[in-house]
């Protein structure tokens, strides 16, 4: 059964420069109490996706589809709904701390906000929610800490703090959108378990949008894989590391310093431009003339979906 399904979603910015086709025809599901991890390289359609889901993209955005949350369209509801939506239902932890907590409010205060939206809580009641919230975290000294200003925390606690504050009211879903950037290894690898353990405690579900495929072996369930706006595979995690079908995916890996860290050669191509064909092709060692006219669809193959002529 899935939590949160989207059907044929696209999104396109209109800019100075033209029209931005950010996400392509993107269908996925999230499951119940899994996590499902959206990879690929920067810009490629991953945090668009969470915006949508959210309702938080920008005015020039033009948006189509379905999303289905829980029996409802989120694409459809009125502001009012989708307000008491996000943040209780639908959390989001974004990928800069130090953007999303206010410099001048004290992180008690910014902690305890959900309690104060959604549950009518008073000053005191929402500041002792947050320290329950901290120590929960496993931050140090949780009383004063609530006291304390961003600018005193370090970035790891700093994302500990949202992180806490985003699993407040036991969100179904949570979407986290680079939730370690920026962070060292020691403690990408204690936020993400913290992440984890927190998200199996209030049976949550998790959209994890991460270009650090460490961090979503670590704890995803599927992968789903980005480029260019359109999803190229979606496979379990398992099978994503053991045998990568999509040669975009088979990059990914090469590029890994275990495998030597060999990168993909190439950029992607702009967004603005509309380029014929497979949107991998200028860099795919497997192209064929094929591959240079026709758009590849996407393929249901031994459990996983595959967007490659080399499987047709
Ligand atoms: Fe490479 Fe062709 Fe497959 Fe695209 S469709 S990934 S160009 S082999
Ligand atoms: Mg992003």
């Amino acid at each position: 059964m899935s939590l949160l399904t989207v059907e044929r979603l696209n999104v396109v910015f209109t800019t100075h420069q033209g029209k931005v086709k950010a996400v392509k025809n993107v269908s996925m599901t999230i499951p119940h109490q899994e996590t499902l991890a959206l990879i690929g390289e920067t810009g490629c359609g991953k945090s668009v996706i969470a915006q949508s889901i959210l309702r938080l993209l920008p005015s020039n955005a033009q948006i189509n589809g379905r999303i289905l949350f829980q029996g409802r369209d989120l694409l459809l509801v009125d502001e009012k709904t989708m307000a008491s939506i996000r943040g209780k239902e639908i959390a989001i932890i974004f990928q800069n701390p130090s953007l999303a907590l206010n410099p001048v409010y004290s992180i008690g205060w910014q902690v305890g906000e959900p309690f104060r939206i959604h549950q009518s809580a008073n000053r005191n009641q929402s500041i002792q929610e947050s320290v329950r919230l901290l120590s929960y975290m496993k931050l140090d000294k949780p009383e004063s800490a609530v006291k304390m200003y961003p600018f005193e925390f370090s970035g790891g606690m700093n994302q500990r703090a949202l992180i806490a504050s985003a699993l407040a009211l036991h969100p179904n879903l949570i979407i986290a959108d680079e939730p370690t950037q920026g962070l060292d290894r020691t403690l990408i690898k204690q936020i993400i378990e913290q992440l984890d353990r927190a998200r199996k405690i209030h049976s949550s579900s998790m959209l994890l949008i991460t270009h650090d495929l460490t961090v979503a072996r670590s704890i995803s369930d599927w992968i789903m894989v980005m480029y260019a706006g359109e999803i190229v595979e979606q496979v379990p995690t398992l099978d994503f590391f053991q045998s990568p079908m999509h040669p975009y995916s088979q990059g990914l890996l090469q590029s890994l310093p275990e495998n030597g860290f060999h990168p993909i050669p190439g950029q992607s191509p702009s967004m603005i431009e509309n380029l014929s064909g497979c949107q991998f092709h200028p860099r795919c060692q497997w192209a064929r003339e094929q591959c240079r006219w026709e758009r590849p669809g996407l393929l249901p193959i031994n459990g996983r979906m595959v967007r490659c002529f080399l499987y047709d």
